[in-house]
Order: C-alpha cells, then sequence, then structure tokens
C-alpha cells in the first residue's frame, strides 16, 4: 500500500525573511557554500519516499531561486501570495488537478529535517488519520508572566513544539484550506479548523527554524566536514632578465623566468594543490597558455580563482605548504614577505602559511641553474554535501 503512494512535497520560500541579515532573504543565504533552500530541496528530494518536490517562491527572487536549485530538475516554481497561508494555498492549488495521495507542506528555513522524521509523518498514515505533523515536548517549564512578575502556571505536558514537514491526505488539506479563514499559522491549525485528525510524530531538534543570525551559525556547526590533502608541482626555466616572481614577491636575480604569465612558480604549484582538493582539474584548464588575457598576467589571480573554487563549495583552507626548489636565488630573504602575500591571497592567517626553500644539491636542472621547481600541499576541510 506505502509503496503505491504518491507522495509530493511543496517547500514554502516565498517570505522576505530578511531578520537573518545577509541582505537576502533567509532561504538564499549560503550555509556550509550552498543556500538554505538548496539544503531544503536536496534533503526532501533524496527522501525514497518523496515522488516530488515544487518551491513556492516570491517572483521577485527568481534569479536567487534560480541559481539555488540549478541542475536539482526541479519544475517551474509557484508564484505565492502575500502571507504564508497564501503561498501555501497556491501551492496546493497546484497539485489539485493531478493531486498526490500525501501531500508534506514544509518551510525553507528547516532546511535540515534528518530523514527520520519523514519517515515517521509516512508510517503515521497507516492508521486512519488525515494528516500528521512532527513535533518535539515542551521540556522547559512555562509560566505566565506580565509587567515582570510571574502570575501563573502553565502545564506543559499537553504542549508541544511543532516543526514542518507537516503530512496530509491532500484533497483533506486543500478543501480545510480553501475554507480557512486568513491568520494560520500553519496547517495543523487549519486542519484542526476544519475537523481533521492529526497525528503527532517525533520531531528532532536538528529540524530547527533558522531565523536569527545565530542559527545559521548553528547550522554551519551541524555542517559535516572531510578533509582532503592534494599536492601541486610547477617548473619554469630562467631566461633573460633582472628579477623571478616567487610566490607573489618580485625577487631581485641575475635571471627572468620564461613562461606564459609571470611564470611564479610557486603561486602555480600552490593553485594546483587546491584545485586538486576539489578534484577540479588544473591550472592550465581554468587557464589555457594559448588565452591571451594571462599573457605576463599576475598569478596572484590565479591562486585566489582556486580559493573562490574551494569556498563555493563550502570549503575551509586549513593550511597551504609550498617548497622552492633552486640553488638561487636565495628564498630565506623573502620568505616571510611570500608568507604574508600568499595569506592576503588566500585570506589566511599567517600561521596557515609555510615557505619552505631547498637546493639539489648542485645536481639535475635546479641544480645546474637552468630553472626553478616548486611543489605545495594544500588542506581543505569541504561540507560532506559537496561530495
Ligand atoms: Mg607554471
Amino acid at each position: 500500500m506505502r509503496q503505491a503512494m504518491r507522495i509530493h512535497a511543496i517547500i514554502v520560500a516565498a517570505g522576505a525573511g530578511l531578520r537573518a541579515g545577509g541582505g537576502v532573504p533567509k532561504q538564499y543565504r549560503a550555509v556550509a557554500g550552498q543556500p538554505l533552500l538548496r539544503h531544503a530541496v536536496k534533503r526532501l528530494l533524496g527522501h525514497p519516499a518523496i515522488t516530488g518536490v515544487s518551491v513556492v517562491i516570491n517572483p521577485e527572487c527568481r534569479a536567487l531561486y534560480d541559481e539555488a536549485v540549478a541542475g536539482l530538475g526541479l519544475s517551474e516554481p509557484i508564484v505565492g501570495g502575500a502571507t504564508r497561508q497564501e503561498s501555501v494555498l497556491a501551492g496546493l492549488e497546484a497539485l489539485a488537478a493531478d493531486p498526490p495521495d500525501i501531500v508534506l507542506v514544509h518551510d525553507a528555513a528547516r532546511a535540515f529535517v534528518p530523514d527520520a522524521v519523514i519517515d515517521a509523518l509516512v508510517a503515521a498514515f497507516d492508521d486512519d488519520v488525515d494528516g500528521a505533523c512532527p513535533a518535539l515536548p515542551q521540556v522547559d517549564s512555562l509560566r505566565r508572566g506580565e509587567d515582570g512578575r510571574f502570575s501563573g502556571s502553565v502545564v506543559r505536558d499537553s504542549l508541544w513544539r511543532v516543526q514542518t514537514p507537516q503530512a496530509f491526505r491532500t484533497p483533506a488539506i486543500l478543501a480545510a484550506h480553501r475554507a480557512a479563514a486568513s491568520g494560520a499559522t500553519d496547517e495543523v491549525a487549519i486542519a484542526l479548523a476544519a475537523g481533521l485528525r492529526v497525528a503527532i510524530t517525533p520531531g528532532d531538534e536538528r529540524a530547527f527554524k533558522v531565523t536569527e543570525p545565530a542559527d545559521f551559525a548553528k547550522a554551519e556547526a551541524m555542517t559535516t566536514y572531510s578533509s582532503r590533502a592534494a599536492s601541486g608541482f610547477d617548473v619554469h626555466k630562467f631566461g633573460p632578465g633582472d628579477h623571478v616572481w616567487l610566490c607573489g614577491i618580485k625577487v631581485p636575480h641575475d635571471h627572468g623566468l620564461i613562461g606564459h604569465s609571470d611564470a611564479d612558480a610557486g603561486l602555480h604549484a600552490l593553485t594546483d594543490a587546491l584545485l586538486g582538493t576539489i578534484a577540479a582539474g588544473d591550472i592550465g584548464d581554468h587557464f589555457p597558455p594559448s588565452d591571451e588575457r594571462w599573457r605576463g598576467a599576475a598569478s596572484d589571480q590565479f591562486l585566489a580563482h582556486a580559493a573562490t573554487l574551494v569556498r563555493e563549495r563550502g570549503g575551509l583552507i586549513d593550511h597551504v605548504d609550498v617548497t622552492l626548489i633552486c640553488e638561487r636565488p636565495k628564498v630565506g630573504p623573502h620568505r616571510d614577505a611570500m608568507r604574508t602575500r600568499i595569506a592576503e591571497i588566500l585570506g589566511l592567517g599567517i600561521d596557515r602559511v609555510s615557505v619552505k626553500a631547498t637546493t639539489t644539491e648542485k645536481l639535475g636542472f635546479t641544480g645546474r641553474q637552468e630553472g626553478i621547481a616548486a611543489q605545495a600541499m594544500a588542506s581543505v576541510r569541504l561540507p560532506e554535501h559537496s561530495a
């Protein structure tokens, strides 16, 4: 019976939600590199019982919406109304022509609802109910009070903190919504007013509603990260000149380095190491030597681009380490300036940036002073969802 049920989720994301800060409605603000709405959509799409997801939006936020759900294969969003209640009704009406058996109404701000909460909602329909809603028992004592003084007690035993998604048989909630007075705060209120039977199912603290600025920090803290480390290597050949660029610093020398860009082998090796942590190819893929734009280009922009790609994946750069391999010029006098420059480009503390140097005891091409080699390591943490 349950296998045959069509279960559709409506995510309500039409609110202005500026209270959380960040300059955009909160459902479009990033947590661990992805908009809150994208987390919410992926959670529901990823649940095996859910057969479809639609999102109700404010059409003024269409560009933010398109960016937030890019690549997730959603159908056209539904245009919401002035209130949450109107937006939910718009979402329900959009399903009316071909109603699913069960509809889940979910707030984008409760983006991190665990699968078990949805499992319990679906299981509730094995009993003869019209709907089900996750809720947590009220554990703190509740008191009435006015003007700074307590005036009475509230029996908390029968009080629940309700969450979303709230699940209903679609025809029942659609009829209840169409008949409802305005001012309802959620679907349970509308269902109860219509005399529907709504089961209480287990909620979860992780399904908390992201509302205040501190909630974003809480959501970030819930993110699970895995460590990645990758290496990079580069060589450039000496040619005529009176300086070389190494790790973003201009170092006087009796030769220059030959290359399409500024030939900064240190920054090139480090750029490749960072790209390696997200398996995003190599520096030549992103900045082809055939492209005239990069002729003589300063390599700090290559490194900054790699760091941006890591951060767009929600990544945190933990540490980078560059080893320059040459007989000359002497690196030691410039080491701290190099560390400072790399730290600036990457937006890291200098304690997370290491620059080392070695010779090859006059062996090989570096020993013969034909060129400079550099190798680098980068370690980052990536949120699990970016895998
Ligand atoms: Mg290079």
